[in-house]
Order: C-alpha cells, then sequence, then structure tokens
C-alpha cells in the first residue's frame, strides 16, 4: 500500500507512537523514559542513529519510483494512461496536478517530482529532451546556476541541447553583444562544456545523479533523503556496531556513547530529585564520563585489557570519545575483532554491577566484578571471533 498511496500523516503519528513505545518499553505497557529522541533514532547508524525507519519518508521514496519508472524505456500502459490524463510539457514529468476538488493519488506523487530532480542528472543522448541552461547534464549544477549572468542574457532558457550543438561546434545566442566581465565568464563556460562529445542517435537518458551506475533505487533516494537530518557523521558510531557483542549490548553502547542511560546524571536532568552519587567508588557524582571511564573501579578494567597490549594509553574525556581511538594498531583480524569487543563488555559488566547494587541491593566486590567481565568476554570472543579455544585461553590467562 505504501508504494502506491500517500500515507496520511495521523496514520504516521499513530503507528509511530506505537513504534516509539514499542522501542523503549518492549510490549509492556510502559511508563517511563524515552531515552532517545525519535528524529535521532531514525537517523542511519552510522549517522548516529538506531536506523528506525521514518514511514513517511520511506513512503514519499516508494512514491518517487513511479517518476523514475515514467521515463523507463518500457512502454507501460499505465505510463499512456497517466501522461494523456495529466499532459506533459516538461520532457520528463507530466504537468504538475492543480485540483484540490478530488484526491489524486498522482498529484501526491507528482508532487515529490522536484525532489527527485534534486538528486538526478540527464545523460545526453540525441540532446533534444535536455534543456541546455535548465537541466543538469553537465558539472555538478545546471548551467544556469553557475553562470546566472549569462543565462540572463541568453535569447532562449528553453533551448536544448541538441539545438545548441552542431557538429561544428557551439552555438549560443545572446540578446546583445557580450561585455567585457562577461567574456570571462564565457570563456569558463565553454571550458566547462568542452569535453562534450557530441550529440547521438540515443535516447537521452534520465539517471540517478549520486552513484556511478546511475541508477534509481528506494534504498539509494532513502538514504539521500534522511541524511539531511543534522548529525554528527564521525567514527564512534560505526564501531558502535562493529563488534561482535550481542545486538542489545550494541543498542546498550549506543545508549552509553549517546549518554542516554540513566545515570544520576541524566535523572537529575530529568527533574528527579536524588542526590547523585556513584554506586561502584561513591567517591564521585554518576556521570555517564564517570561511571564508564573514570570510576576506580572502572579503570581497574580498563587496565587489565590495556595490559594485553603495549599500548600507551591516556583515557579521554567522553565515552564516544573512547570508542573513536578505541583501535588497534597491527595485529591479525581476529585480534582487532576481539580489542573491538573490550569497551560493550566493560560497559555491560559495570552497568550491571551499577544496577545490581542500586536496585537489587546486590553488590560484588572488585574481584567478581573482573571475574564476570572475563567471563562475558570468554563468551562473546567464543562465539564470534576465536574459534580455537586454546588460542581464547593464552588470551585470558593473560589478564
Ligand atoms: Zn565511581
Amino acid at each position: 500500500m505504501m508504494s502506491l498511496f500517500p500515507i496520511p500523516i495521523s496514520v504516521v503519528k499513530k503507528l509511530d507512537r506505537l513504534r516509539r513505545n514499542f522501542l523503549w518499553f518492549g510490549n509492556k505497557e510502559g511508563k517511563g523514559y524515552h531515552l532517545v529522541e525519535w528524529k535521532t533514532a531514525q537517523l542511519h547508524k552510522e549517522a548516529g542513529g538506531l536506523g528506525v525507519r521514518n514511514l513517511k519518508l520511506q513512503n514519499d521514496c516508494l512514491l518517487m519510483k513511479w517518476l523514475w519508472r515514467l521515463n523507463g524505456n518500457d512502454h507501460a500502459l499505465w505510463k499512456e494512461v497517466i501522461l494523456n490524463k495529466y499532459g506533459q510539457t516538461d520532457q520528463w514529468c507530466t504537468n504538475a496536478v492543480s485540483t484540490t476538488y478530488e484526491t489524486s493519488v498522482w498529484r501526491s506523487i507528482r508532487n515529490l517530482w522536484p525532489r527527485l530532480v534534486k538528486n538526478s542528472c540527464y545523460e545526453v543522448g540525441a540532446g533534444n529532451k535536455i534543456l541546455f541552461w535548465k537541466d543538469l547534464w553537465i558539472g555538478q549544477e545546471v548551467l544556469m546556476q553557475v553562470f546566472p549572468d549569462l543565462a540572463n542574457i541568453c535569447t532562449n532558457l528553453e533551448v536544448t541541447v541538441a539545438d545548441s550543438w552542431s557538429p561544428q561546434g557551439w552555438n549560443f545566442f545572446f540578446r546583445r553583444h557580450l561585455n567585457d566581465w562577461e567574456v570571462g565568464w564565457f570563456v569558463e563556460l565553454l571550458q566547462m562544456i568542452d569535453g562534450f562529445k557530441g550529440t547521438t542517435i540515443e535516447d537521452d537518458t534520465f539517471r540517478w545523479k549520486h552513484d556511478k551506475d546511475g541508477k534509481f533505487s528506494v534504498g539509494r533516494i532513502y538514504r539521500k533523503e534522511v541524511s539531511w537530518m543534522p548529525e554528527n557523521k564521525i567514527d564512534p558510531w560505526k564501531y558502535v556496531w562493529k563488534s561482535m557483542a550481542p545486538t542489545k549490548v550494541k543498542c546498550f553502547a549506543w545508549l552509553v556513547i549517546r549518554k542516554a542511560c540513566l545515570t544520576h546524571e541524566i535523572l537529575q536532568k530529568k527533574g528527579l530529585p536524588i542526590v547523585s552519587r556513584c554506586m561502584l567508588c561513591s567517591d564521585s557524582r554518576e556521570t555517564n564520563n564517570h561511571l564508564f571511564l573514570h570510576c576506580k573501579v572502572t579503570s581497574q578494567l580498563w587496565t587489565m585489557f590495556l595490559s594485553l597490549t603495549e599500548t600507551k594509553w591516556s583515557m579521554p574525556e567522553h565515552t564516544a570519545d573512547l570508542l573513536s581511538c578505541w583501535i588497534r594498531r597491527g595485529g591479525s583480524e581476529t585480534q582487532k575483532k576481539w580489542w573491538r569487543i573490550i569497551p560493550h563488555c566493560i560497559w555491560w559488566t559495570i552497568w550491571r554491577e551499577r544496577n545490581g547494587r542500586n536496585i537489587e541491593d546486590r553488590f560484588h566486590n572488585i574481584q567478581k566484578i573482573t571475574e564476570s567481565c572475563i567471563a562475558t568476554f570468554y563468551f562473546w570472543c567464543k562465539e564470534h571471533c576465536i574459534e580455537n579455544v586454546e588460542q581464547l585461553v593464552d588470551l585470558l590467562g593473560l589478564l
């Protein structure tokens, strides 16, 4: 249904409410905190989100598929019906649908045309469907935007590439002679289109501009469109998901570097009147950075794993920075894999211990915490990265 009909906003809102509640509370009737904003969860994983689909955007991308199919080479009946019903002055799409007195599926689809064009370019064949100044057929921007002053004095902006080109070269028609300062721009224009090989007898084609193969797909458009959301695209996110730890732990690590775990710091920000005290060391306030990086209990776990290598280490201030620089230089692929598990393993161990103390009044001493961390590390490594158990035992013997 979503690939043919526009989804009403009210339905999107209802579905989003259900999905949000399911994300944070599962299938329990929950009351509590949504730890991360919904729009953030909808970002791509490598852009810092969870990759939850944005339904409205997904729907738009599915509908856009009809617009590029309209320019395909096949002669489907639906195209003839649509073109006849709505007419065509543009070479690549129908006229806009302006009637408002009836519900028109095609109107919703046609309204997406400018968004599709933004992600498209044209490959010149015969050149008779491509406008020289207005369509993107060479470079990264349409010529009208690159050379606005030349376009202004051009006699006809609707001229096609085929009309402008002859085997002898380019033909330009300006309303007046060029001024001195315009000659420079004209030379630049000629340089820009200098690589053009000439028209052919093939049809002009409509192409996806962001990939070399020029092919459209719903996934590609979705990816491009969703990335408009402002977000930092640097490292730590990919390392969250690259780790071989179990999925629920990776999601937890994502919360850690988003500083979204319900530590005292966050609960206070949400207005809860609590006195903050680290549950592990009692020496400091419980902040995200303290609990997962600098607490003296946590530090012992970091030091234990760091002793496996010659790495000189200075603990960064933020959890996100730690994940960005937790890279093992050199070593085998297997070594790199188990190295990536370590932050997840420490954070998971610490968080369980912290919750045990906070909620269940269950305390373990540092030796027990260390053993629990090593056992967790052993199981995850055995499961995903080290098939040779002897190798694993040797590794753990060093801890
Ligand atoms: Zn502490």
